[in-house]
């Protein structure tokens, strides 16, 4: 697979998810919604694979996985148990001046320190070189000032770790200047929404900001089913929403979006660090099996002081994105946190009885968390791909083609006669296009120069082409008699292959 590239990667994905039919912006016609996206044609299929690969390695090919559906709206006193009503906010600041948010974590900030002396602050967005380019701006405001003396090495902090008498003198990141930007306040970031026809305080619920909290809250009705035994997961697939200060960066962070979550209950004497490894390395690996280099992943341990209380460790899987190496996938240990808050609150103790240790104790837990969306952007940014390539005349030309894992890829194949204007090329294409449907999903074309329906497959990413000439119809003599040019989307190499073998050929490839 290739690997993911530099910044300026990010316009020709987001350009060329418009133009396919991967992704667009939500409301358009209306001037758009900022940070909700709509999935076209190509990106629903995209969507859709991925969540059937982690569904079927999750849950249908573990005997010890089970699945949930639960609702996006649940009873508002699961949110004050889980914390969410009390502390699920980011830190905001508003900058008076060009009336634009912020998250305080994500602006940086720098004394400009001359021969021991404090002379001014410079401000920076976080990005890839936080400290090059603070360090750069106080170069540029001593020498605009004329300061005389030594620069010292400037030290970052974030915005949160701002004195009250600092914050007057940060420059604002969107203005350059000082005095706009507001003390952080706390943003709670679910949305609120009422049920019932009454809008006032009784009827405040939440639209879910993850998909967990239906996990802990069936925790019991699952255990009722027999069907589980320690250790043990449930999973679940499903919107989540969140009502981010800053969304950014295409889909990597929306205010909706899907969320694929596990909840691994283990014995509270079992050794997590082992499973809490073993889950890390599974996720990794899956990864891995839909298209995502390996090189282009990371690991990322939370520090130990910024860990919540009840965690005993978080491990982010983190991908080099072409905006930066960022979280993709969250793996905690949680401990017993959840289900005991939610033994306390609903008066139900959470327990469980362990047969074969003769015990009843609250389960302990391991949750890899990811989002869907996370993950696409992360196969379309590693898929990427130009390359030179002959046009109709022979000359070589850019081409652009997505490198998609033949498991994901939207279209599996694309069937094209040769000329539409032949009803016999037609006839034996749609059939060939019939004969491919009950498997895989088939891209059926007849229209225009050849060459040009093979681009517009590589820009869609479908892995093999389909082309029926005169040479299936027999015309070249009976050896060649229906057989079919497969055209490999990668290398371009196309092989002849009988019509009756390309079930089976087609299908170990995609699998
Ligand atoms: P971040 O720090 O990036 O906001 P988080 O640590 O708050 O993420 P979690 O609460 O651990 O994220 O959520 C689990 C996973 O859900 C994340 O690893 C990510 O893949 C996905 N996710 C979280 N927030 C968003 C979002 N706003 N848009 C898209 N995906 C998200």
């Amino acid at each position: 697979m290739a690997e993911p590239k530099t910044a300026e990667l990010m316009d020709k994905i987001v350009s060329l998810c418009k133009r396919r039919g991967f992704i667009f912006q939500s409301s358009e016609i209306y001037g758009v919604i900022n940070s909700f996206w709509d999935y076209g044609p190509l990106g629903v299929e995209l969507r859709k694979n991925i969540r059937d690969c982690w569904w079927n390695d999750m849950v249908r090919r573990r005997d010890d996985v089970v699945g949930l559906e639960s609702s996006i709206i649940m009873h508002p006193k699961v949110w004050e148990a889980s914390g969410h009503v009390g502390g699920f906010t980011d830190p905001m600041v508003d900058c008076k001046a060009s009336k634009q948010r912020f998250r305080a974590d994500q602006i940086f900030f720098a004394d400009v320190v001359v021969e021991g002396k404090t002379v001014g602050y410079v401000t920076v967005l976080e990005s890839e070189r936080i400290a090059e380019e603070l360090q750069e701006k106080a170069e540029t405001f001593k020498r605009k000032k004329a300061i005389q003396g030594k620069l010292e090495p400037i030290k970052a902090r974030d915005f949160t770790e701002a004195t009250p008498e600092e914050i007057p003198l940060i420059p604002s990141p969107a203005t350059g200047e000082p005095g706009s930007l507001t003390p952080p306040r706390a943003f709670n970031m679910m949305f609120e929404t009422h049920v019932g026809a009454l809008s006032d305080e009784s009827s405040v619920a939440y639209l879910r900001p993850e998909t967990a909290q239906g996990m802990f809250v069936d925790f019991k009705a699952i255990v009722d089913t027999g069907r589980v035994k320690i250790p043990f997961g449930i999973a679940q697939i499903g919107k989540s929403f969140r009502n981010e200060i800053t969304p950014r960066n295409f889909i990597f962070r929306s205010r909706e979006f899907e969320q694929m979550e596990m909840e691994y209950f283990i014995s509270d004497d079992d050794d997590w660090a082992k499973w809490h490894r073993y889950w890390i390395d599974w996720c990794r690996d899956w990864l891995v099996s839909v298209g995502i280099p390996a090189s282009a992943l990371s690991e990322y341990n939370h520090p130990k002081e910024k860990l919540a209380f009840y965690s005993k460790g978080t491990t982010d899987l983190m991908f080099k994105y072409p905006f930066g190496v960022q979280e993709l996938w969250g793996i905690a240990a949680r401990g017993d946190y959840d289900l005991t808050q939610h033994g306390k609150a609903s008066g139900q103790p959470m327990e469980y009885f362990d047969d074969v240790k003769k015990k009843r104790y609250v389960p302990h837990v391991i949750e890899p968390a990811v989002g869907v969306d996370r993950i696409l952007l992360a196969i379309l940014c590693s898929a990427y791909c130009e390359d030179q390539a002959p046009n109709e005349k022979g000359e070589m030309e850019t081409r652009v083609v997505m490198k998609l894992h033949p498991r994901i890829a939207p279209i599996k194949v694309a069937v094209f006669p040769l000329l539409k204007n032949k009803p016999e090329l037609v006839k034996k294409a749609q059939e060939v296009r019939d004969l491919l449907r009950p498997y895989m999903t088939v891209f059926y074309d007849e229209a225009g120069a050849i060459g040009r329906r093979y681009r517009r497959q590589d820009e869609a990413g479908t892995p093999f082409g389909l082309t029926i000439d005169f040479d299936t119809l027999g015309e070249k003599g009976p050896e060649l008699a229906d057989t079919v040019t497969l055209r490999e989307r990668d290398t371009m190499k196309q092989e002849r292959v009988k019509i009756s073998d390309l079930v089976s050929k087609l299908m170990e490839r995609v699998r």
